[in-house]
């Protein structure tokens, strides 16, 4: 059976022509129903297959079944298994939910009636900064004549996240405090966030890992990646500012990073790959150890990407969140799989659960921009909604939701489900 077949339709009416999951995506998750006992399962229409409930009703075989018995709480020994036990599962549940098998609606659970979870155990979180646009909007800011730095073009850079404050959407965000300064002030001070912002992000669930000391080659690189989800890399902007010297983001970057939770598979976005954009004339070419040429051909993710916010008044007044950006993941300046070969050439193991960010994913034109430290220019230019409000960074009551959606003729269109999160007050 042709998984991406767009004339295929499912028994279950809702998942035909929808949005975000139609039978074509069957997108990997962890939930839980009253019970609150955590299981996997995927996303059909405005349902949840409960996996669990598949294995033990015997409808899923071979490498299927066993990483469906494998997984308890987490998705982690799935993630291990790697391509064969993900492109079974995906093969029999395409099968078990197309219209030609029967329907089967006690396997199924009401999304809205469901939490879903982190859904994987974290080891490790690391955060790119491959978003050229976004680096260089952000270098204007503190260094107008040199806005890139001398390695940017070489390295894929990176810093160490924290894993533990990595939350599912829909969970709320707490205003963060902090140690603050801002440039006019003489001394700091400690409180409420007051410069707080989004970042528009990938992310990158690891697969199979590495032993310690064996880097990956680049090309393998993308046989060690699990899946994808949208990630929201909170920031205090005036912690950060302060703090960051001269090591770089600690608390003004792990007091709550936000995931979609659905994990959108590698077999599930063939058909929205890309080829790398060609660098800029003058650009130098990727060191061996990060070029393949397949991955160049390949590597890249046709996404379209938007960010919207909805405010307290929009909600008391009934009206539509507003839209704060609109972009594409092709605006990263390094593959998926070059993130994977760089993080692990010096031999640093990675581990199935392990998750990357992209970096903030931000478009040459503003419309595009990832982030609010860049649309107001560092809060200089105030951003006008279409209501009226204006803000120079998130105020209490700011909802914020990342979308990403694959289009491309002939498919059938898949999206990742929502990366939502309301900023309540410190
Ligand atoms: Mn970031």
């Amino acid at each position: 059976m042709n998984t991406h077949d767009p004339a295929a339709r499912a028994w279950l009416p809702s998942a035909n022509g929808h949005a975000d999951f139609p039978l074509q995506n069957l997108p990997l998750g962890i939930f839980s129903t009253a019970d609150g006992k955590q299981r996997p399962g995927t996303a059909i229409g405005d349902s949840i297959l409960d996996l669990k409930a598949a294995l033990a009703a015997r409808l899923l075989t071979g490498e299927a079944a066993n990483a469906i018995e494998a997984c308890a709480e987490t998705l982690n020994p799935l993630f291990a298994l790697g391509a064969p036990a993900r492109q079974a599962l995906r093969t029999q549940l395409f099968a078990l939910l197309h219209e030609s098998s029967p329907a089967r609606a006690e396997l199924l659970h009401q999304t809205s009636a469901c939490t879903l979870h982190v859904p994987a155990a974290i080891g490790d979180y690391t955060d790119f900064y491959a978003g050229i646009h976004h680096a260089r909007n952000g270098g204007l800011l503190f260094r107008p004549d040199n806005p890139l730095m001398p390695n940017y073009k070489y390295v894929p850079v990176a810093y160490h996240g924290r894993a533990s404050s990595v939350r599912s959407s829909p969970t709320p965000l707490r205003r963060p405090q902090g140690q603050r300064k801002l440039p006019e002030e003489q001394a700091p001070t400690y409180g409420p966030c007051r410069n707080l912002d989004y970042e528009l992000e990938m992310g990158i669930w690891i697969g199979p890992g590495n032993q310690p000391g064996a880097p990956i080659p680049i090309a393998e690189a993308a046989h060690h990646i699990a899946g994808f989800c949208l990630l929201n890399d909170w920031s205090a902007r005036d912690i950060q500012s302060w703090e960051s010297q001269p090591l770089g983001p600690f608390l003004a970057k792990n007091f709550q990073t936000s995931i979609s939770p659905w994990v959108i598979t590698p077999e599930a976005l063939a058909p929205f790959r890309a080829a790398q954009p060609p660098r800029p004339n003058g650009d130098p070419a990727p060191l061996p150890h990060l070029f393949n040429t397949a991955d160049q051909a390949r590597g890249a993710l046709d996404l379209t990407l938007e960010v919207t916010i909805h405010t307290a008044q929009m909600r008391a007044n009934n009206q539509p969140p507003a839209r704060l950006s609109l972009g594409n993941a092709l605006h990263l300046y390094w593959t998926p799989a070059q993130m994977v070969a760089h993080h692990a050439s010096n031999g640093c193991d990675l581990h199935p659960g392990d998750l990357f960010g992209t970096g903030t994913i931000s478009s040459p034109e503003p419309t595009g921009w990832g982030a609010l430290m860049e649309i107001t220019r560092g809060g200089r230019e105030p951003l006008t909604l279409p209501n009226g409000e204006t803000r120079k960074f998130l105020e209490d009551g700011d909802e914020i939701t990342l979308h990403a959606r694959a289009q491309r003729p002939g498919h059938a269109s898949i999206g990742f489900g929502p990366c939502r999160g309301l900023v309540l007050p410190s």
